[in-house]
């Protein structure tokens, strides 16, 4: 069983009330991986960097069992940089920089040794990148899921909506889900973009824990409560990759497995969100991870007597 991921590898510079760094590893397929990794071997990355991009962080991923036959290396190139500022809630933030630098030339090639892999995650990239991966592959994967977000609706929306038709699951914000179908109501506007070609549909909403709809049904996954959240970046891809990790460990991709998938991916974003850039993600053990899902179980477990 294998998982390609495709997505950024970047430099970013965050502020948040709490501190500032100026240029640290980010990027949404680094999050994933690192998240994912903790469920399934191998996986199959598919990015672009520049010569920048430090050999110590390549290193630990493929320790991790993350390949690299499908990262491109554009020695004399620069990385893809974002720069982001946070709001006292912590929950929304503003893009201060995205500057594509190498992802602006990228066309991928994918290996050989790619082809076969059963799950897909489509991390936040350029849609026509995204697009190329899927038809590059002569099967099919099992599941394809995809995240996006408001930069692509801005500057590439028909892209953005013929990869809709062609994926499984769609994982987006609150914010993203209403650009994108137009609708304040969360219910309206999952039903409208499940019409666009996602059978399943997850929103995600920072602190307030994310929604899974399926048909006319819709799952909810709290948030864990923290003391402290230092920095919310790679949250979301955190979560991606829980959650497919765990899809493509257990082989099982029915609605009531993703819900329990969500969870996952809900624990994975609250490790990440403990320290700045990766660094929390690249510490965790099983151990701390079963501790942590455990405490989501707790978090919305009681009894109830109706008379
Ligand atoms: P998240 O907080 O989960 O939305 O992910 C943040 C990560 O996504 C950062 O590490 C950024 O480097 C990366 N990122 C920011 N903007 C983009 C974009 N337009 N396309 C791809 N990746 C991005």
């Amino acid at each position: 069983m294998s998982l390609i991921v495709v997505g950024t590898m970047a430099f970013d510079a965050i502020e948040t009330p709490f501190g500032k760094v100026d240029k640290i590893i980010g990027g949404s397929a680094t999050y994933v991986s690192w998240a994912a990794s903790n469920f399934i071997k191998p996986i199959k990355q598919v990015s672009i960097i520049g010569g920048d991009f430090p050999d110590k962080e390549i290193a630990s991923l493929k320790e991790r069992g993350v390949e690299f036959d499908g990262v491109e290396v554009v020695k004399d190139g620069k990385s893809f940089f974002w720069s982001g500022r946070y709001h006292l809630d912590m929950n929304t933030r503003d893009t201060l920089i995205t500057d594509l630098n190498v992802l602006a030339q990228f066309n991928p090639q994918l290996p050989d040794s790619y082809q076969g892999s059963e799950f897909l995650m489509l991390g936040n990239l350029a849609p026509a990148v995204q697009i190329s991966v899927i038809k590059q592959l002569k099967t099919r994967p099992k599941l394809i899921v995809l995240d996006t977000m408001n930069f692509w609706m801005e500057v590439a929306l028909d892209g953005v909506k013929e990869v809709l038709t062609m994926v499984d699951v769609l994982m987006v914000n609150d914010a993203e889900a209403r650009q994108l179908s137009g609708e304040h109501s969360l219910v309206k506007a999952a039903m409208k973009i499940m019409k666009m070609g996602p059978k399943f549909l997850i929103i995600k909403k920072g602190e307030h824990g994310a929604l899974l709809f399926h048909e006319k049904s819709v799952f909810f996954a709290p948030a864990l409560p923290l003391e402290d959240v230092f920095d919310p970046t790679g949250a979301g891809d955190s979560f991606a990759g829980g959650f497919i990790g765990h899809l493509a460990k257990t082989k099982d991709i029915s609605y009531n497995n993703m819900k329990t998938a969500i969870i996952v991916g809900s624990a994975m974003a609250s490790f990440c969100v403990e320290k700045f850039g990766p660094s929390r993600l690249q510490e965790v053990s099983p151990a701390d991870i079963t501790e942590r899902i455990n405490e989501f179980v707790e978090l919305v477990n009681f009894d109830i007597n109706l008379v």
